[in-house]
C-alpha cells in the first residue's frame, strides 16, 4: 500500500529516482527547477544522474539497505527505467509515496502480462495487440500457426531499441532464433504491414486526473528512435483521438500514476495496433521539453508529488533527433560533432547527457527544433542530419 504524503515544495524536500540514466538525469533537472532536492539509487558510481542529483546512493537496484536509504531521504520515489525490480518498489512503497508502483511496472516490463492487459482492455480502449503466442518450448513452436508468420520473435523480458527481437519467416527460424536466445520465454508476434508509428504521452494523477499529450509520430532506425515529429505529417484527426482516448483508457484502468508512454502502430489500412507502453517519461516525449507548457519530466514531478497536473498544450511544432554515439566516428578517428554549427539553427535546443564515452548505438543527446511552422521545424532538421552526418 503507498503510503500518503502531504506534498510540500520546500526546497528541504526530496524526491528520489531510482535509476542514474539520461531520464533520471533530466528528472532530476525538472525537480530541481521546481526547488525540490534529488537523491538517485543507482549501480554505477559514474552516472548521466548522478552528475545533477544532491545525492547518488551507490547501490544495486534490489540491495535493501539502499533502498531503506532512499526512502529514508525522500518523501516520494519515482523510476525512470522499466527494469527497475517490482519488489524494490513494493519495498520503497511501505515507507514513501512510489509513483508509479510495482503493479503498473511489472505489468510493463513483461510482454506476456502486457500483451494481456491490453486484450482485458480491449472493450474499454477499442484497440488490440498485434496477434502474439507465447514460446516457452519447442512443442510451442510446432504449434506456430501460419497466420503468425512471418513474425517477430521478443524476449519477454529486458528488451529496449530493438534488442532482444529476431525477425523470423517460418518455425525453423523461430527454433533457431530460440536457441540463439538461450530458450528463454519469449513472445512471437505477427509482422504487421505498418504505415507508420506513433506514440502518446499520459500522465494521470493520484487523484484519478489523467492528461495525454498531442500525440507523436516516430521514425526507428535499426531499431533505435531516430526522429520525432509532433504533429505527425501522416496522423489523421481521426487515429490521434482513437490513440488518445485508448491512452487514456490504459492508464486508467491500469490505476497508474505518473508519466507513461504508449507506442501505436497505424497499418496501411488504417488499422490503430496497440504495440508497448514504458512506465516513465519515453524518448518520443523530449520534445515537451521545448515544445510543451510542461515538460515530461516536470510532470512525473507534479504526479509524485501529488501537485496539480501541469498544462500539455504544445506551443510550437516541434521535431526531435536522437543524438547516438556513431556521429562521433569518422572511420578510425573520433571528434566531438560541430555542435556550434547545429546551435547556429534558428529554434535549435540541444540537450547531451554528460555521457563522457561515445559508443555506436549509445544515446548520447538529441536536439530539438521547434519553429512557428512545422516546415520550418523540418527543414532545421534536415539542415542538423547534414552537419551531424
Ligand atoms: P522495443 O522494446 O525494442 O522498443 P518494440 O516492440 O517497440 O520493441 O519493437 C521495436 C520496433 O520494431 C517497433 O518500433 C517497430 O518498428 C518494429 N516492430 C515491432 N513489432 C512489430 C510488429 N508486430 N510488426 C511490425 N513491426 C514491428
Ligand atoms: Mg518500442
Amino acid at each position: 500500500m503507498n503510503k500518503p504524503f502531504v506534498p510540500a515544495a520546500s526546497p528541504a524536500t526530496w524526491l528520489g529516482v531510482m535509476g542514474g540514466g539520461q531520464l533520471g538525469r533530466m528528472f532530476a533537472q525538472a525537480a530541481q527547477a521546481m526547488g525540490y532536492q534529488v537523491a538517485v539509487l543507482e549501480p554505477a558510481d559514474e552516472c548521466p544522474a548522478g552528475q545533477v542529483a544532491q545525492h547518488l546512493v551507490n547501490a544495486a537496484y534490489d540491495d535493501a539497505a539502499g533502498l531503506d536509504a532512499l526512502a529514508a531521504q525522500c518523501v516520494a520515489v519515482t523510476t525512470e527505467f522499466e527494469n527497475v525490480p517490482a519488489d524494490s518498489l513494493s519495498r520503497l512503497a511501505q515507507r514513501v509515496f512510489v509513483a508509479p508502483d510495482a503493479h503498473g511496472v511489472s505489468v510493463a516490463q513483461d510482454r506476456i502480462a502486457e500483451k494481456a492487459f491490453f486484450v482485458a482492455c480491449a472493450s474499454k480502449s477499442h484497440v488490440m495487440p498485434a496477434p502474439h503466442k507465447v514460446i516457452a518450448s519447442y512443442e510451442d513452436i510446432d504449434a506456430i500457426g501460419d497466420d503468425l508468420l512471418p513474425g517477430i520473435l521478443k524476449t519477454v523480458r529486458m528488451g529496449y531499441d530493438g534488442k532482444g527481437q529476431v525477425r523470423v519467416r517460418s518455425r525453423d527460424d523461430v527454433r533457431a532464433a530460440f536457441d540463439e536466445m538461450g530458450q528463454v520465454t519469449c513472445l512471437l508476434e505477427k509482422m504487421l504491414p505498418l504505415a507508420y508509428e506513433v506514440s502518446v504521452l499520459t500522465a494521470r494523477g493520484a487523484d484519478g486526473e489523467s492528461v495525454v499529450y498531442p500525440i507523436a509520430e516516430n521514425v526507428h532506425r535499426d531499431g533505435i528512435l531516430f526522429t520525432t515529429t509532433v504533429p505527425g505529417p501522416n496522423v489523421s484527426a481521426d487515429s490521434a483521438l482513437k490513440a488518445q482516448n485508448a491512452a487514456q483508457a490504459i492508464v486508467s484502468e491500469l490505476g497508474y500514476v505518473g508519466v507513461l508512454c504508449i507506442e501505436f502502430f497505424v497499418l496501411e489500412d488504417g488499422t490503430l495496433v496497440v504495440n508497448e507502453m514504458a512506465p516513465r517519461p519515453h524518448n518520443s516525449g523530449h520534445y515537451t521539453m521545448d515544445a510543451c507548457v510542461t515538460s515530461q519530466f516536470a510532470q512525473q514531478v507534479r504526479a509524485m508529488a501529488k501537485l496539480p497536473l501541469g498544462d500539455v498544450r504544445q506551443h510550437s511544432p516541434a521535431v526531435m533527433l536522437n543524438i547516438l554515439g556513431d556521429i562521433w566516428f569518422d572511420g578510425e578517428s573520433v571528434s566531438e560533432p560541430a555542435w556550434d554549427d547545429v546551435l547556429a539553427l534558428p529554434g535549435a535546443c540541444l540537450h547531451l547527457y554528460g555521457k563522457d564515452d561515445p559508443r555506436r548505438g549509445r544515446k548520447m543527446g538529441h536536439v530539438t527544433f521547434v519553429a512557428p511552422t512545422l516546415a520550418e521545424a523540418q527543414a532545421q532538421l534536415q539542415a542538423a542530419c547534414g552537419i551531424l552526418g
